[in-house]
């Protein structure tokens, strides 16, 4: 490895390296001032991060743009292999990467690991698109018409603090793949695992400006990504109200976007389904990375006939999630990201306005702790019923019959996940085909697997990441006719 600056630039790392405080970015010299770094689990200081000014962000899009000519020349097998390679890197630094997000980010230890290794899944899926970019020959008079699958130039991606490492993997694997260039803001909060990615890349021998990792505010470096004309495509993931700006602001030069937002899912629990095991899986479905996850099934619908065994069956299952360091081995939940996340969560439950059915516990002391909490919402209009929380708290309301179930599900402005409980086949189809959401599972909780689409209805997004048809989102169709004389 030849240099160590995060951003993956001579540039900045030749005007005079400040190592001051930081072990994480040595040689860098951002001039957008600092960042401490807190671990969740304990509120001290982890480290401090050097942030990217607006003049930091200009020259590293342009260097970006610079390289874009290079590394979409470079043979596909070849940009194939450079992702393989990087790959194995991030495999080989799973541990380091993954003790790095426990430490900034709170996460489990077995969820930061499997973290991790997403980056490395996603990085093998794509690395194999380089080769079958395949374009089509249309049959026409005259000649012969072919399409393309151009890449667009520099990508801007911005990464919430929620996922830091799956969500930077899903837009630079298949940009890079996709022989585009990426500049990747992370959130303020979570910069660790994104800089030391950005090392690994180089040191996978992807040419320096090819992947730029940039620390900054969301309010200078992701907004520049927005403005400035050299990025020519912007993936957003994180709340919905910023994910509204980028879309306003990206009309100016109707620049491409990818909005992953918010999301109020809903776990359907009919009366003929495996009660047991719906109850059993319910809380990790809401509380998994402590409900600060968009695809958290916060709302559960229960059939009313069903109902009241249900919730007892649920208040042991959510007893028993074990909310504690996050880096023992056993933890199945950790801290909230920050005490103003905490402020945030605790502002849906304090008062008189909900009823708390009942908690699990969460260490007490230092660290942005909050339990796990089931609230029962007196009506669908009450703010922790339509809101997404954000937090390890999950509204249950019961329904009566598959169509107020489907109509419940269906009442919020989001659209990006659920579930839904039932040995009825024929109820299953008709069910997951009628809730307006673009991940739904029947019979458990999953919503990402690095080879199937990914993404929201209604407002919680607009395109798709992941799964075979990504490579569409980082490409432009280009048709050229060939005239036989
Ligand atoms: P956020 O405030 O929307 O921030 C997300 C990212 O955007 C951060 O990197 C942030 O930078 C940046 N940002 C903030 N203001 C910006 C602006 N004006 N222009 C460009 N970039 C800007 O969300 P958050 O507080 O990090 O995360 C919580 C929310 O994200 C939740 O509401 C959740 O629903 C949503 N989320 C959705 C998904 C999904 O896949 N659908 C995934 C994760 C999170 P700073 O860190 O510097 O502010
Ligand atoms: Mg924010």
């Amino acid at each position: 490895m030849t240099q160590l600056s995060p951003t993956g630039n001579e540039f900045v790392a030749s005007k005079g390296s400040d190592l001051t405080t930081s072990t994480f970015t040595r040689g860098t010299n951002l001039s957008g001032g600092t960042h401490e770094v807190i671990n969740p689990a304990t509120a001290t200081i982890e480290t401090t991060v050097e942030l990217a000014s607006l003049q930091d962000t200009d020259a590293a899009i342009e260097r970006a743009a610079a390289a874009f000519a290079s590394w979409r020349a470079v043979a596909p097998a070849d940009r194939g292999r450079l992702l393989r390679r990087f790959a194995e890197l991030v495999d080989a630094a799973n541990e380091e990467l993954a003790q790095l997000e426990v430490r900034n980010s709170g996460h489990t230890i077995g969820n930061a690991r499997w973290e991790a290794g997403n980056v490395r899944d996603v990085l093998n899926y794509y690395s194999a698109a380089p080769e079958r970019l395949i374009g089509k020959q249309i049959p026409v008079a005259g000649g012969i018409d072919v399409t393309f699958a151009e890449p667009l130039g520099v990508i801007g991606i911005i990464v919430p603090w929620n996922f830091p490492m799956p969500i930077a993997g899903w837009g630079f694997a298949p940009a890079l793949a996709a022989g585009n260039t990426v500049v990747l803001k992370p959130a303020e909060l979570t910069p660790l695992t994104a800089i030391r990615l950005a090392e690994l890349a180089l040191e996978a021998g992807i040419p320096p400006d090819v992947f730029t990792v940039l620390p900054g505010k969301g309010s200078i470096v992701g907004q520049r990504f927005v403005t400035h004309p050299a990025v020519r495509k912007v993936c957003f993931t994180g709340s919905t109200s910023v994910g509204q700006q980028i879309m306003r602001g990206a009309a100016d030069q109707v620049k491409r976007i990818t909005l992953e937002l918010g999301g109020k899912s809903a776990n359907i629990v009919f009366a003929d389904s495996d009660i047991e095991k719906a109850a059993a899986t319910a809380p990790y479905g809401v509380f998994d990375n402590a409900g600060q996850d968009c695809c958290a099934r916060s709302r559960i619908l229960v059939e009313a006939s069903v109902y009241d065994r249900f919730l007892a069956l649920l208040e042991p299952a959510v007893a028993g999630v074990q909310v504690i360091d996050p880096a023992l081995p056993e933890a199945e939940m950790g801290p909230l990201i920050s005490a103003r996340q905490r402020e945030v969560v605790s502002s849906y439950v304090e008062g008189d306005s909900v009823d708390v059915a009942f908690r699990g516990d969460a260490p007490e002391g230092p660290g942005f702790w909050y339990p796990p909490t089931v609230v029962l919402p007196r009506s669908t209009s009450d703010r922790v019923w339509r809101e997404e929380v954000f937090g390890p708290v999950v509204s249950v309301l019961p329904f009566t019959g598959e169509a107020d179930a489907i109509a419940k599900a269906n009442d919020t402005e989001y659209g990006l996940s659920g579930s839904i409980w039932t040995r009825d086949l024929g109820r299953a189809l008709r069910v997951s085909r009628a809730v307006e959401a673009g991940n739904l599972s029947v019979n458990s909780h999953s919503s990402v697997r690095y080879s199937t689409p990914f993404g929201g209805f209604k407002q919680s997004g607009i395109g798709r990441e992941l799964g075979p048809d990504a490579l569409a989102a980082f490409t432009e169709t280009k048709n050229v006719f060939y005239a036989n004389d």
